[in-house]
């Protein structure tokens, strides 16, 4: 099963894919972590990527694009993916659908994680992350068993710099511009699920299992 999985900064992606991980077995594809990790490595990407991130702009379409067309060639699928952070911008959504008529693939379900902006700053100024494996935390909504180490991998938490107060209002009015007429775009296809981001995360996932069954 391949999914997009959409929503806003700190609506609960990350969050949500890792139980779809779990629960499907399916592979977890992030824009961002893939270039953090090419910002760590110093690859050409990371290279590109830094500045528009550190201030909470997108990285133009043609690297992002070109990004993930190579993640998707290098890497073998056998339970699906879930897109965690692409597309997020009506051309990536186009080209995702030429990758997938090229690379023979179909996107079984878009899903919008929907939670009110105001909900949004408070996740993402609690929100720790590991520098090893990218699983996200939260200070006061969803603390690791240890301060700092990820439950996950034993990997550091740390704060994301575009966690500033400055680029988090550019990253929010960012979507707004740029993705939330994405939402349109899979409505009129006919092809999204909304799903009420605004609840615990177990309710939220229990309302995304819902919404796949006979996919
Ligand atoms: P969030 O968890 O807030 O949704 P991500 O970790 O997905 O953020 O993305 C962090 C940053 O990486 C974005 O602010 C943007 O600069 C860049 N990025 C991630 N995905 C994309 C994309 N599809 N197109 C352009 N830039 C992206
Ligand atoms: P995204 O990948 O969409 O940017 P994350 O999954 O990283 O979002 O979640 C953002 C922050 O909010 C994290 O610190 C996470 O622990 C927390 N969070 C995620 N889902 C919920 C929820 N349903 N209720 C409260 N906090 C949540
Ligand atoms: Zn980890």
């Amino acid at each position: 099963m391949n999914i997009i999985l959409m929503g806003p900064p700190g609506a609960g992606k990350g969050t949500q894919a890792a139980n779809l991980v779990k629960e499907y077995g399916c592979a977890h594809i992030s824009t961002g972590d893939i270039f953090r990790k090419a910002l760590k490595e110093q690859t050409k990407y990371g290279v590109i990527a830094k500045y528009f991130i550190q201030f909470g702009h997108l990285v133009p379409d043609d690297y992002t694009i070109a990004m993930v067309r190579e993640h998707l060639k290098e890497n073998e699928f056998p339970n699906g993916f879930i897109l965690d952070g692409f597309p997020r911008t009506i051309i990536q959504a186009r080209e995702l659908e030429s990758i997938a008529k090229e690379f023979k693939f179909q996107i079984d379900a878009v899903l919008n994680l929907d939670v009110d902006f105001d909900k949004l700053t408070k996740r993402l100024s609690g929100r720790r992350t590991c520098r090893e494996c990218g699983a996200t935390f939260h200070d006061e909504f969803n603390p690791p068993k240890q301060v700092s180490v990820c439950d996950a991998c034993g990997g550091e938490l740390y704060q994301r710099p575009d966690e500033s107060e400055e680029a988090v209002k550019v990253r929010l009015d960012t979507y707004t511009k740029q993705t939330r007429p994405l939402i349109d775009y899979y409505t009129m296809k006919g092809e999204i699920t909304n799903i009420n981001g605004d609840q615990s995360m177990e309710e939220v996932f229990n309302e995304i299992k819902k919404s796949l069954e006979g996919k």
